[in-house]
């Protein structure tokens, strides 16, 4: 039976853009659906407006630290709206590019939602259908909100970046990475910030020490950051909000800002009903090439839930180009993935947790602890803290973890490291870079200890 299109892209963020894009430069024909901005969660309510406004709130630390320099700074004030016109500005143009370059690769663009009406099916909410010989699903995640009284009060991931004014007092629910990152967005712009994470450290996967130190550094920058406690009911009274707690204590803030985790978008697409398997969350259960149970169907992206990464998804969205458009199959490795949680510090990880790490076998652990220069003369305590996981039976650095300035740009590098299989002797044997923080990375001597 004839169809429309080689490729059908439900989803127009990182995974299926770019997966869309390459398979179109094959010749294929291509059709891609997104039911609201194109660029997806990262490039319109994610990574990039979030980095925009981790630069806005550094300058607050930044004109604290220029005062031990010498600078004389006069009071610094910060003006949301001029800097939240200039954020949405430059949203536009990415988005603009976004579909610039779809148009330019020959993907036909629609600008709607699209769901299955079986395995080569997809109907538009403009009337139009169209049948697939495959069908890409790249619809991703949507901010999940626990149901408890007064939520409706509350907003998500989705809404932080078109507030209206900027609150006094907020009050942020979560300990992952937006949770933590907005609530050091936050304070950086000079709101007065209380986190409550139900656990009992923030950032629960990440590496013991590094949780530790992170939520101390966090709270010396002025987040107040309350663990093992989470919100019983939200209330509005007399224009603010009042947050009960379930040990009973209450705080009254200007604004909630959930960050309860994300959830792939995969309800009301027709995915079960075209015999597509499905997560218990709702995630498209796919194997190593990203096919879905129904052959024609494949899934990318963090609809997936496998690492919910805006590099990994384009990765996967090239992978099944390369396996099903140009007849390579490409899988892609999801065990070694640098990242950085963009607070204040920041942090940078790749590879194991010294607690993974020991489990798996003996280890040798190299850390070092240390006030970077620049926090001398500005008069800062913070410390930077950088941490190698090495495996003592074949040496390899099987992890790298790291807070301080700049971590995310570092842990790039080591990422190429960890990737390539380095070892300690590899490190050592690297010239370190003076003066910078990074040369501790490769001047760290004797292991801190062993487990
Ligand atoms: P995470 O899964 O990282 O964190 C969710 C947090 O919410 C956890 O602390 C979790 O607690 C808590 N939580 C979950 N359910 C409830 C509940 N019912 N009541 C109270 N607390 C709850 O999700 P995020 O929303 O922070 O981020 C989503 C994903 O987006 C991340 O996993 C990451 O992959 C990606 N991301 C990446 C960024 C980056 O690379 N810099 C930045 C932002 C997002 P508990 O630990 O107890 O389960």
């Amino acid at each position: 039976m004839a169809f429309d299109y080689d490729l059908f892209v439900i989803g127009g963020g990182s995974g299926g853009v770019r997966a869309a894009r390459v398979a179109a430069e094959t010749g294929a024909r291509v059709g891609l659906a997104e039911e609201y901005r194109m660029g997806g969660t990262c490039v319109i309510r994610g990574c990039v407006p979030k980095k925009l406004m981790v630069f806005a709130s550094g300058f607050s630390h930044a004109f604290e630290d220029a005062r031990g320099f010498g600078w004389d700074v006069a009071e610094a004030a910060f003006d949301w709206p001029a800097f939240r016109a200039k954020k949405d500005a430059e949203i536009a143009r990415l988005e603009g590019i976004y579909r610039a370059n779809l148009d330019r690769a020959g993907v036909e663009a629609f600008d709607a939602r699209a769901t299955l009406a079986g395995p080569h099916e997809v109907t538009l909410s403009t009337g139009q259908s169209f049948r697939a010989r495959h069908v890409l699903i790249a619809t991703g995640g949507a901010p999940f909100m626990p149901d408890l009284p007064g939520i409706e009060h509350a907003i998500s991931s989705n809404d932080i970046f078109d507030m209206e004014v900027l609150p006094g007092r907020a009050l942020v629910v979560g300990g992952g990475f937006i949770a933590c990152e907005f609530a050091c967005i936050l304070n950086g712009m000079g709101v007065a910030v209380t986190q409550l994470y139900r656990g009992e450290q923030i950032l629960r996967g990440f590496d013991g020490e590094m949780r530790g130190h992170l939520a101390e550094a966090m709270c010396e920058r002025g987040v107040d950051l309350h663990v093992g406690t989470d919100v019983e009911r939200i209330d509005k009274a007399d224009g603010a909000l009042r947050v009960t707690r379930n040990d009973g204590h209450l705080h009254e803030v200007d604004l909630v800002l959930y960050a309860t985790g994300r959830r792939p978008s995969t309800a009301g697409l027709g995915l079960e009903e075209a015999g597509v398997d499905l997560a218990r969350g709702g995630a498209v259960k796919v194997d190593e090439w990203s096919q879905s149970s129904v052959p024609s169907i494949y899934a990318v992206g963090d609809v997936t839930d496998r690492v919910n990464l805006t590099p990994v998804a384009i990765r996967e969205g090239a992978a099944f180009v390369e396996t099903v458009f140009k007849a390579n199959p490409v899988a892609v490795d999801h065990s070694v993935v640098a990242s950085a949680v963009f607070t204040q510090p920041e942090f940078g990880t790749v590879g194991m947790t010294e607690e993974a790490a020991r489990d798996a076998g003996p280890i040798e652990i190299y850390s070092a602890a240390f006030r970077p220069m620049q926090n001398i003369l500005a008069g800062s305590e913070e410390r930077v803290l950088m941490k190698l996981v090495v495996c003592a039976e074949t040496r390899r650095v099987l992890g790298v973890h790291i807070i301080g300035p700049g971590a995310g740009e570092m842990i790039q590098l080591a990422g190429v490291a960890v990737t390539m299989g380095a070892t300690k002797e590899d490190f050592d044997r690297t010239v370190a870079v003076h003066p910078t923080m990074a040369e501790e990375l490769v001047t760290m001597k004797t292991p801190t200890r062993t487990a």
